[in-house]
């Protein structure tokens, strides 16, 4: 089939790769004319990097990324409530990466440029409009250096992001994304590895939040990339969604440190000094917590939706670039497998909706932050035993209740 993507970000490139891969001839039109490696730090989870391990990535990716081998929950006080293995120690078939989101765009990028062919990667060509024509799409294209031209496609997906513009159009009343009255200020540092150089950290609590972990092995000097994000509640009316964003979401929005010391300039762990390596950002970016509701089909005609255009969603619990490969593998897998194009967009449909709505909800609900806040109203100064707060049966079955929501593939439980 002769395959149009709006979007070439991680989950509109991953389709290209994945759709190449079983012999359609794939076009991506990406609104940018530069592409640039936009944005920090994200999680691949295992199930996610088996989909790129399958198109052959897995060593290119491992090269330039960490494989995380522990999710920790902590409190403001930098004790350890929880840690939950990741990667082949936690049992999964393939390792956990936690990557630059730009650099992981160019090297797929780069990738369907060598498999595709130069002439199939058009950037600089944003999809406005599409609608379907004799029983095929017809897009309709604009040229970053000016004017407008038509293209022809048996199939579109539209994996042009949140602010998608082919899902606008199907549903042109829907409005602004919904924000949670949480701001979250995203940075990266090059710093000494902290715990064992591998570990991705939640500390804190629902009103003040710290992430952090690297994103790049260490260089010659010994310093490794450390991304890192801090969340603020400014709203306590918007848990849940609901609130408009205080300004359009935009991922290269530069944020101040001055918004962030006054919460988190008192946050020094004993493995990590958080005022330190927040003030040694090399970059700083603004972003409110948006999602929206989901949708209750994707799919009109021949075009459908993809990734965060079909099911934008709080980042949390690594699902956002996760979900999108998960789409991106489920849309090549299930054309094919019947008589027509419909039939198979829907099947991709009933397999991906659900699923990613449920995550959406969970995410509402804060996902497996609400560890935190459990811990911070029992034991506000910290404890001296974990038992004395919470069970930590209970903060097992907890995790074990959301990874299995979202998807996850353990194979076996890990060694405790
Ligand atoms: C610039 C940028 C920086 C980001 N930084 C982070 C980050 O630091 N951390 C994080 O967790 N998530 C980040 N994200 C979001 C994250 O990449 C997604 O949540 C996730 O990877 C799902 O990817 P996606 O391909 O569905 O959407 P996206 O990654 O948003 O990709 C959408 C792509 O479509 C293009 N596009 C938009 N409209 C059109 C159109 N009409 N026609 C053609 N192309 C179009 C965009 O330029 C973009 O390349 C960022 C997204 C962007 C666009």
């Amino acid at each position: 089939m002769n395959i149009l993507i709006s979007g070439g970000g991680i989950g509109g490139l991953t389709a290209a790769l994945a759709l190449h891969a079983r012999g359609h001839q794939v076009t991506v039109c990406e609104a940018t004319a530069q592409l640039r490696p936009l944005g920090v730090g994200i999680n691949l989870l295992p199930h996610a990097v088996a989909v790129l391990a399958e198109l052959s990535l897995l060593p290119a990716l491992k090269a330039m990324a960490v494989e995380t081998s522990a999710l920790v929950f902590a409190n403001r006080h930098g004790q350890t409530i929880y840690s939950d293995t990741r990667g082949l120690a936690g049992g999964y078939s393939h390792p956990q990466l936690s990557i630059h989101r730009g650099e992981l765009q160019l090297r797929l990028w780069d990738e369907a440029v060598a498999r595709l062919g130069a002439e199939r990667l058009r950037a600089g060509r944003r999809i406005v409009a599409a609608r379907m024509d004799g029983g095929q799409v017809l897009a309709e294209v604009e040229r970053s250096e000016g004017g407008r031209e038509e293209q022809r496609a048996d199939l579109l997906i539209a994996a042009d992001g949140i602010h998608s513009a082919l899902r606008r159009q199907f549903y042109p009343d829907e409005g602004a994304p919904r924000w949670n009255g949480m701001m979250m200020w995203r940075g990266t540092s090059w710093a000494r590895p902290f715990l064992d150089g591998r570990t991705m950290v939640q500390a804190g609590h629902r009103r003040a939040k710290f992430v952090v972990y690297p994103i790049a092995p260490p260089r010659p000097d010994g310093l490794q990339l450390i991304n890192w994000i801090c969340d603020r509640r400014l709203r306590e009316d918007g848990i849940g969604g609901g609130l408009t964003a205080p300004s359009r979401e935009d991922w290269s929005k530069p944020g101040s440190l001055d918004d962030l010391l006054p919460t988190f300039g008192g946050w020094r762990f004993d493995w990590l000094d958080v005022p330190g390596l927040i003030k040694s950002a090399t970059q700083l970016l603004e972003w409110p917590m948006v999602d929206r509701d989901p949708l209750p089909r994707w799919a009109q005609g021949r075009i459908t939706l993809l990734g965060d255009a079909a099911h934008p969603m709080y980042p949390i619990g690594s699902n956002g670039a996760t979900q999108a490969i998960l789409d991106a593998q489920a849309i090549a897998a299930r054309l094919g497998e019947t008589p027509s194009v419909e039939q198979a967009l829907a099947a991709y449909e009933a397999e991906r909706l659900p699923l990613c709505a449920r995550i959406v909800e969970m995410n509402r609900q804060e996902g497996l932050d609400a560890i935190l806040d459990m811990v911070e109203e029992r034991a506000p100064d910290g404890f001296k035993r974990l038992e004395d707060v919470i069970d930590p049966a209970e903060v097992a079955a907890f995790v074990q209740r959301y990874k299995a929501a979202a998807g996850h593939r353990q194979q076996q439980q890990p060694p405790r």
